[in-house]
């Protein structure tokens, strides 16, 4: 990129629950006054907080809460790019990104560089498919907003087939399978049975009950991340949903029509979705000799800085040390959030050459939302051990994460007004996208 002044420049690769907090507090911080040039690149010319893609899979998230990059930079003292990047020359201090084609197949932007005095690495992660055959060619998503738009489309197109097929007196069956039973697996089996419901008052989907939902999970019990008798709450609800489990199964092979298991069941689906893992992304593996581990994250100290004193990471691409664990710090959207808070300190010492500070993860608990049934978790974590809340007041927690995602990019006031306009809003669009 050409350089327009000396000015230093932070380069923030990725612009999601971490990277554009970053970019926004920068911005703010140190874009307004002339301090540093602050350049978020983004993959992608929006933004939705990833947490909510089942709810874009499942239609029911309003299209407002999609952010526009420019938009955001322009009122926060950054600079957006549009641009996917592939490549580090840390001896030059320049990431590559790839040219940028459009859905037609033009070439907007050709291949560029990105010089950088200080680099922050926040492009989160990928579906871990563990190379299990058929994964990658028959299985959707949630990585990217444009998979769970896909997915939503999808499944509009299958119920008014599945209606007009019962109109005809046709009893066909649309068979979903949920691949992995963390948060993600069952709040989106939950979304796509509200769903199911909400298309049978709006009289499409009369046989609805006809859409079966199953998740395949390897390990004995769903959310084995959380306390047992939060699982066991969990499986219960779903199960009088009508969701199949299948628990303590490994699949082993996945094909356009079923997926089969370790124990040779062959399992009939039509639509199916892998949200079993995580890892960073593959080219990291050649990240210009930048240390990483068994899944691809940059290994990161307690400030967040990688091997190279130049170059950050934050939020699921980054292994940072959780000190008293033997795990690293989880791949969640709270962790993102209170990276975003202490590296943004981190780089403001930096400008005066002061030390950077260490990050602590504070866990507050983990929370998942059955959709309108019931929200189930933990709070406080290991701040309070481990104290179990559901129903209203879990429902409320658990939208709070999402409040202050909010908070950071566009202040308390603004946060409180959208989220009372989304409320009014709410009472007169339709509570789903059947398009
Ligand atoms: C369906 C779902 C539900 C979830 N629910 C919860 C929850 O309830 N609670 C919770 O704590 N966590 C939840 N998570 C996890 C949470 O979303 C992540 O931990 C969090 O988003 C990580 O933030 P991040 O900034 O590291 O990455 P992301 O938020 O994923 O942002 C990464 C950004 O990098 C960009 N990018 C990627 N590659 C490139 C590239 N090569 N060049 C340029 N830009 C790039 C992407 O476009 C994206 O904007 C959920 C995840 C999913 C998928």
């Amino acid at each position: 990129m050409s350089t327009t002044n000396s000015l230093h420049k932070i380069l923030i690769v990725g612009g999601g629950a971490a990277g554009l907090e970053l970019a926004t507090s920068l911005g703010k911080k140190l874009g307004k006054p002339g301090i540093a040039e602050i350049i978020l690149l983004d993959a992608s010319q929006t933004h939705i907080w990833k947490p909510l893609l089942h709810e874009v899979a499942a239609g029911t998230l309003d299209a407002s809460e999609e952010l526009e990059y420019l938009a955001q930079a322009h009122r926060n003292h950054f600079r957006f790019r549009l641009g996917r990047m592939v490549g580090l020359n840390r001896a030059t201090q320049e990431v590559t990104v790839s040219p940028t084609i459009s859905d037609e197949g033009e070439e907007l932007i050709p291949e560029r560089s990105f010089h950088y005095d200080t680099l922050v690495m926040a492009v989160g992660s990928i579906s871990n498919t563990f190379n299990i055959q058929g994964v990658e060619q028959h299985c959707m998503f949630l990585d990217k907003a444009v998979e769970a738009f896909k997915f939503q489309k999808h499944l509009v197109k299958a119920c008014i087939k599945l209606h007009a097929q019962h109109e005809n007196n046709n009893e066909q069956q649309l068979s979903i399978a949920i691949i992995g039973g963390g948060a993600t697996g069952v709040e989106l089996s939950a979304q796509l049975h509200e769903v199911s419901r909400v298309l049978a008052i709006y009289d499409l989907a009369e046989g609805i009950d006809k859409i079966k939902i199953t998740i395949i999970e390897a390990s004995p019990r769903l959310l084995s991340a959380l306390p047992s008798n939060l699982s066991i709450a969990t499986q219960k609800q779903l199960v009088k949903l009508g969701v199949d489990l299948k628990l303590n199964r490994r699949v082993v092979n996945i094909t356009d029509t079923s997926i089969e298991t370790h124990d040779g069941e062959i399992i009939p689906a039509d639509l199916k979705v892998w949200a079993a893992g995580i890892k960073a992304p593959d080219w990291f593996k050649d990240l210009d000799g930048l240390e990483i581990n068994r899944i691809n994250q940059l290994v990161v100290n307690q400030s967040l800085q990688t091997s190279d004193t130049h170059i950050f990471a934050l939020g699921d691409c980054a292994a940072c040390p959780w000190p008293g664990h033997k795990e690293n710090v989880p791949p969640r959207a709270q962790a993102a959030h209170q990276q975003a808070t202490t590296l943004h300190k981190t780089l403001v010492n930096r400008m005066s050459n002061k030390p950077p500070v260490d990050y602590v993860y504070r866990d507050y608990g983990s929370l998942v939302s059955l959709g309108k049934y019931s929200t189930v978790g933990n709070i406080m974590g290991n701040l309070m051990g481990t104290v179990t809340i559901g129903g209203f007041m879990a429902r409320v927690v658990y939208l709070s994460l999402y409040t202050m995602h909010q908070a950071a990019l566009f202040g308390y006031f603004k946060t409180t007004m959208l989220t009372l306009s989304n409320l009014f809003r709410s009472t007169i669009s339709s509570r789903i996208k059947l398009h």
